[in-house]
């Protein structure tokens, strides 16, 4: 696997294995892009019923699975106060820091949507955690 640059690695304390920076990611910056095989949402879900999830949803009709080509990014982690946030943007999914992030520091973000069901428990530890992963839709 190669790593986009600033990334490591390592276990974390959320979840498995986790993204950290081994670099300093200024407020606002870009961290790196998702990267992954891309495959249908259709089979998006029959992966996800499979095992742990690394797939990351690109629009109505396309995902990116980053168990295959990802740079990393794959392991970031969901925390319900995370330190980056996802865009995507033109056939692109890219992280952007939500603060200054020191090295050292598991990158996080707020999933929000997953192909986990609703009730998938959430395991982040942080102060205002919403218990699930998936934000409750209204
Ligand atoms: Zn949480």
């Amino acid at each position: 696997m190669k790593l986009a640059h600033g990334l490591a690695i390592k276990e974390s304390p959320i979840n498995g294995k986790g993204c950290f920076a081994t670099i300093l990611f200024p407020h606002r910056r870009k961290i790196a892009e998702y990267t992954g095989e891309r495959i249908t949402n259709a089979e998006a879900r029959r992966r996800a019923s499979r095992r742990k999830l690394r797939i990351c949803g690109l629009d109505e009709r396309w995902s990116l699975d980053g168990a295959r080509g990802g740079n990393g990014t794959h392991y970031i982690n969901h925390s319900c106060q995370p330190n980056a946030f996802m865009m995507s943007t033109r056939g692109h999914i890219l992280f952007f820091a939500l603060r200054d992030i020191q090295p050292g520091e598991e990158i996080t973000v707020d999933y929000q949507v997953t192909w986990h069901d609703d009730d998938k428990r959430c395991t982040c530890g942080a102060e205002k955690c919403r218990g699930t992963i998936n934000k409750k839709q209204k």
